[in-house]
């Protein structure tokens, strides 16, 4: 295995690093407490071709890779900046704009791939409904063909980016009485489409820029030739087929954000006087730390396999389950230690560490819970 990435390929992280701890960190307490993405902050991510590192050189995009992009959000995550932002960065890129590339014939990715890279149109994907989460191949929104056209009916749920995306990719069930992950297709569905609309924006505990929504489609029209992928390859082509990506890249800026978190804990620890001494003098508070940082190097180190694994085109579904089973217990512990090392002053907005700990939740429960997750793995090793 060999994590190394371009030269180019490394300036464009380093880039990313230093952007971040300037213009992101500055605005990641206000964006938390209002609840609120930042358009302006976008705009200028777009201009410097941030949103499309993984769109293909022709379409405007830098081409990172699964290595790159995880090291990128990474990065970005440990310069301080708010995983709301980053959250809804990496959906945009991994689940949305990723499927196109991936799936896309010529016209679609000339249509949609130039805008979504530049950041002009915000991506999303639709997969989850309110009685379809872990069961997700139990999709019943419908499409119906009409004529040369499409008609998607019913509701998808806790969609990031659902309240300001431009674009979106839609699993619906195209094959009427069809059950399970046959029978499903996968559609793009843009702006420009009658009948769909984002109805509410979820009020969420924690990554609170990342606007989460739920998407109605009523009477939808989407043309015949918005069809991503094969008609009938929904769930098993197109949605299967990015599990890896998403359960890689999208916890890179988790990865990230416990580096920035222990970060945060060394210099506090040195600098907050107890007993006559800095509490960093405690083997107890050293013990905190080291404990922290081993869990960073481990995830970091399977994070960095599997997206090596993806860019050889090796198969990972057992090691993205296996990380996936225990990454969120490993964050929920970086959040918790650090508030600890902070003492009272960590349960304050005053200080960061308190957002992780509201933060981190998601990542025992979305892109497969920790225990679907672990399901997957036995299969793997029962089988
Ligand atoms: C902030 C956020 C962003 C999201 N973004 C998107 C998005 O962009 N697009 C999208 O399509 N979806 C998105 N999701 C949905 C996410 O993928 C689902 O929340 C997740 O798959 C779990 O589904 P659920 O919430 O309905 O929980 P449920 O499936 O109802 O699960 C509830 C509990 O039951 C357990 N459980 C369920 N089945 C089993 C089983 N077989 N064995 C053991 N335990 C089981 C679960 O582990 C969990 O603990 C997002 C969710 C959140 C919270």
């Amino acid at each position: 295995m060999d994590f190394r990435i371009s030269e180019e390929h490394l300036a464009v992280v380093d880039s990313i690093e230093k952007f971040a701890r300037k213009e992101m960190l500055p605005l990641a307490q206000v964006l938390d407490e209002k609840g609120e993405f930042s358009m302006p902050l976008w705009r200028k991510m777009g201009e410097l071709g941030y949103t499309g590192l993984l769109a293909g050189e022709k379409y405007g995009g830098s081409n990172l890779g699964a290595l790159g992009t995880t090291m990128a959000l990474e990065a970005a995550g440990r310069a301080g900046a708010d995983q709301g932002t980053l959250l809804s960065w990496a959906a945009h890129m991994v689940i949305s704009m990723l499927n196109i590339e991936h799936w896309g014939n010529d016209e679609q990715k000339q249509k949609y791939l130039p805008k979504m890279a530049s950041g002009e149109w915000i991506g999303a994907m639709a997969l989850t409904e309110p009685n379809a989460g872990s069961d997700a191949s139990s999709v019943t929104t419908s499409a119906r063909l009409q004529g040369n056209k499409y008609i998607l009916n019913g509701t998808k749920m806790f969609i990031t980016n659902g309240p300001i995306c431009d674009v979106v990719v839609v699993i619906a069930r195209s094959e009427a009485g069809s059950k399970g992950a046959s029978g499903t297709t996968a559609f793009i569905v843009d702006k420009t489409m009658p009948g769909w609309h984002s109805s509410k924006k979820l009020d969420k505990m924690g990554l609170r820029a990342s606007p989460t929504g739920e998407l109605v489609f009523d009477n939808c029209e989407v043309p015949v030739e918005n069809v991503l992928g094969e008609v009938g390859m929904g769930m098993k082509g197109v949605a299967f087929s990015g599990v890896n990506w998403e359960r890689t890249i999208l916890a890179g800026h988790f990865l990230g954000g416990m580096e920035f978190n222990i970060n945060e804990c060394i210099k506090y620890a040195k600098g907050r006087v107890q007993f006559g001494r800095p509490i960093a003098s405690f083997q107890t508070m050293q013990h905190k730390i080291v404990d922290m940082a081993a869990d960073i190097e481990a995830l970091k180190l399977l994070l960095y396999r599997q997206a090596w694994m993806i860019d050889n085109n090796m198969p990972c579904i057992k090691e993205t389950a296996l990380t996936k089973s225990i990454m969120g217990a490993m964050m929920l512990r970086n959040a918790d230690e650090a508030i600890q090392i902070f003492g009272g002053y960590g349960l304050c907005k005053e200080y960061p560490v308190e957002r992780f700990y509201r933060d981190w939740k998601l990542a025992t429960i979305g892109g497969g819970t920790a225990e679907v997750n672990r399901d997957i793995a036995a299969r793997f090793l029962f089988k």
